[in-house]
């Protein structure tokens, strides 16, 4: 009988407010760095765990997310993996992907789902099996990326399709945003109970010096904003009763973006 074994991972701070983290494959020793922030932190992560780089797993162009992917590669020869829609903007590409395709890590298996918005090819990496997903900069916890080259329209849908991932799922973002997030969300919704709860988290966690990620897509529906846009309440508190979700969210996204 096949026995699988769940991936591992490692989260790691990286520049000044970004994440960089390794998902690792027991069985086969392969591992992916999710983007590569800068060099010197992947391989500290690395030599901390012990694991080879094998693959880098691109989320989108902006060069907080691809600096580190020149050195990395040519030091580890892995393979880099990027979105297909964003090829002429990114340094050392081996494969490129979109919607539906599968990019394995050893054993380990992602689904690409293509997230335009932030920018205009970013896509996630869903590995179900570990109900695991990447979500680079479309979601953060509590809040999201800002709509730099897509529209609201598009980042609302591209949302929804993170939303629909199975609740226990955990998610990690592209930055350690958790804290202001919450600040401005509780200006939405001041009486959020599930917002509360979040935050008296997020205070214990940065106390500790933890970081606030991954959270769970079940937990992150019922206190993020940006995910309850088609909520009758938010369209209510942000007096846009009727109006469309991606309009609703497009109201909430040009409030935050002025906080
Ligand atoms: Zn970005």
């Amino acid at each position: 009988m096949m026995v699988t074994m769940p991936a591992e991972t490692y989260l790691f701070g990286c520049l000044k407010d970004n994440f960089g983290v390794l998902i690792h494959d027991p069985q086969s020793g392969a591992t992916a760095s999710i983007d590569a922030p800068e060099a010197a932190p992947v391989e500290a992560a690395l030599a901390k765990t012990g694991w080879r780089l094998t693959d880098i797993l691109v989320t989108h162009h902006h060069g907080d997310h691809t600096a580190g992917i020149g050195e990395l590669k040519a030091r580890h020869k892995c393979r880099v993996v990027a979105p297909r829609g964003e090829a002429q903007r990114i340094a050392h590409i081996d494969e490129t992907v979109g919607e539906g395709d599968i990019v394995k890590v050893g054993t380990l298996q992602a689904r690409v789902i293509e997230t335009p918005g932030h920018t205009a090819g970013h896509i996630s990496y869903f590995f179900p099996a570990d109900e695991i997903a990447f979500v680079g900069d479309t979601l953060f916890s509590i809040g999201c990326g800002r709509v730099i080259e897509g529209n609201p329209q598009m980042m609302w849908n591209s949302l929804l399709k993170l939303r629909t991932l199975p609740d226990d799922t955990r998610f990690y973002c592209g930055h350690e945003y958790t804290e202001a997030n919450i600040r401005f969300a509780k200006t939405i919704e001041p009486n959020n109970k599930a917002l509360a709860t979040r935050a008296d988290e997020v205070t214990r966690l940065l106390a500790a010096g933890q970081p606030t990620i991954p959270a769970t897509i079940g937990d992150e529906k019922a206190a993020n904003p940006f995910l309850r846009a088609d909520s009758p309440e938010v369209a209510q508190l942000i007096a846009r009763v009727g109006a469309p979700a991606w309009q609703v969210f497009a109201e909430i996204r040009e409030r935050k973006n002025r906080f």
